[in-house]
């Protein structure tokens, strides 16, 4: 641990009740082991491993032991297939606390007038999403035009027209190479294949969001849908113009912040950067940087609260009831001051990384980062991302290779890593650390050389991966995750 230690120790999620979680998951594993060992000792050695690695993967973090227990209970076994009070199924009693506690931290935390908490998934969060906007503003003007209350109402003829329209619309997102992602609108995902889609990009020179460029696309493209967020995007993004530019074509605007969720609830971005005051409806996931278990939520205005209500059964299953009561357990944990030390760190730490990175010459996307992505131009190391992250995965170092705008190497090897800082900072890293971290990964790119012309084949100079493991393993040591927990 390096500097401010109460900090450190007050953001390492559940050190205060190690003890009582060791005993607990030493019961846990000892019943699965009677039932099925070989998932027992996968169970332990993912421990072990997340122990031993020095997790860069921007996406993933460390949910404490409160929220990763919570999810081990027959909340599971309920069906509870609608919404809070209003059930397909009897004896939803208990769910309903679940999901009303979750929803509530969620409104309190992010300041939404409304919450929903079902989403399994990020995925799950924006389907919703898109259907309650689509349900607003394309089916409900539909079937008042027609004079009925009801899709069933409607003649089949008249369904068919409004089918078609519903897969009609145009909804514009931030290009994949500019740091958008899959479920914004292309053809991979869902979404690709339910709207017509133009991205928007970033300047060539600066690399970074060309708001003007971005206003004129929507002014001729029209979308009824403009998403903001984004995967790897290493800046903040100013929520407030984003509006402004909706409102002016008559898109409803929709952010996925399923990124930069936990730096929202720490209050590191806030006034134009949080999203929330400013779009009309907001996703996220709730397992990257806002650290709680795998799953999604939405939060909506009066507008689209009842639309996004009808998630479960629209495009959802069933509630998973024991991810509900987990969320809301780590909700709580992010409304405490701790979390916002945390947050703050993240971005610190962030900075860090990308001035130990500049510092020894290397190149980063937009020139460095103000949130919590540090995106790497491998290309001057004369390595492909693919080359780079297989060489850094070697060393003990956990990356993904990345695509960097108008990259040459394209979306499959790529030339970027991306690196995020949300993880590690819960283990204790601090700005030393993360100083060291960037040196580590310089020492491993410079000693990477590409196999004749591969792309993928590489050659790590003899000791590289050995000297890199050991010093990684200073740091690991020095940050444990879990502190006091054992098995
Ligand atoms: N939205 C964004 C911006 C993401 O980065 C991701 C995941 O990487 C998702 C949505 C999808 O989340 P999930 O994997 O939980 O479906």
């Amino acid at each position: 641990m390096t500097a401010d230690s109460t900090v450190t120790t007050a953001t390492a999620p559940g050190a205060e009740y190690a003890d009582t979680a060791s005993a607990a998951y030493r019961s846990i594993l000892q019943i699965i082991e009677s039932v099925e060992p070989r998932i027992a000792a996968a169970t332990r050695k993912e421990l072990a491993d997340q122990r031993d690695s020095l997790k860069l993967i921007a996406s993933e973090n460390y949910a404490s032991p409160a929220a990763l227990l919570t999810m081990g209970s027959w909340l599971s076994d309920k069906y509870a297939e609608g919404t809070i009070g209003h059930r397909f199924y009897a004896g939803c009693q208990n769910v309903d606390t679940v999901e009303t506690v979750a929803a509530e931290h969620a409104r309190e935390l992010f300041g939404a007038p409304y919450a929903y908490v079902q989403p399994h998934s990020g995925i799950d969060a924006n389907l919703v999403a898109y259907w309650a906007i689509l349900a607003t503003r394309v089916e409900a003007p539909g079937l008042s035009e027609a004079g009925v209350k009801n899709v069933n109402d409607l003649s089949e003829a008249q369904w068919e027209e409004l089918r078609g329209k519903l897969g009609n619309q145009r909804l514009m997102g931030m290009s994949l190479d500019a740091g958008g992602h899959l479920t914004h609108g292309f053809r991979p995902n869902i979404s690709g294949k339910m709207f017509h889609q133009r991205s928007y990009g970033t300047d060539p020179k600066t690399e970074l969001l060309d708001y003007d460029a971005l206003a004129a696309a929507a002014r001729e493209f029209k979308p009824l849908i403009l998403v903001g967020g984004y995967s790897a995007y290493p800046r903040r993004v100013n929520f407030a113009k984003l509006r402004e530019i909706a409102d002016e074509v008559g898109a409803t605007l929709m952010v996925d912040m399923a990124h930069f969720a936990g730096l929202v609830a720490g209050k590191v971005f806030t006034g134009d950067e949080d999203p929330v005051p400013h779009a009309h409806v907001t996703t996220t996931t709730t397992h990257k940087s806002l650290r709680g278990p795998r799953g999604g939520l939405v939060l909506a205005t009066a507008e689209y609260s009842d639309a996004v209500d009808k998630g479960c059964p629209m495009v959802l299953g069933g509630p998973l009831s024991h991810v509900m009561a987990a969320k809301a357990v780590a909700l709580a944990e992010a409304r405490q001051p701790a979390f916002q030390a945390y947050a703050q760190r993240v971005a610190d730490n962030a900075k860090a990384l990308a001035d130990g990175f500049l510092k020894r010459g290397a190149r980063l996307v937009t020139g460095g980062t103000d949130n919590h992505i540090v995106l790497l131009d491998v290309t001057s190391f004369g390595v492909t991302g693919r080359q780079a992250e297989s060489a850094l995965l070697d060393s003990g170092v956990v990356t993904n290779r990345n695509s960097i705008p108008a990259d040459p190497n394209g979306a499959w090897y790529t030339s970027g890593i991306r690196l995020g800082t949300p993880a590690l900072t819960t283990r204790g890293f601090g700005a030393d650390d993360f100083d060291r971290v960037a040196e580590l990964i310089v020492d491993v790119l410079s000693n990477t050389t590409p196999e004749g012309t591969s792309k993928a084949k590489y050659k790590l100079a003899d000791g590289t991966a050995e000297r890199v493991h050991a010093a990684a393993a200073e740091l690991l040591d020095a940050n444990p995750l879990y502190p006091g927990l054992s098995l």
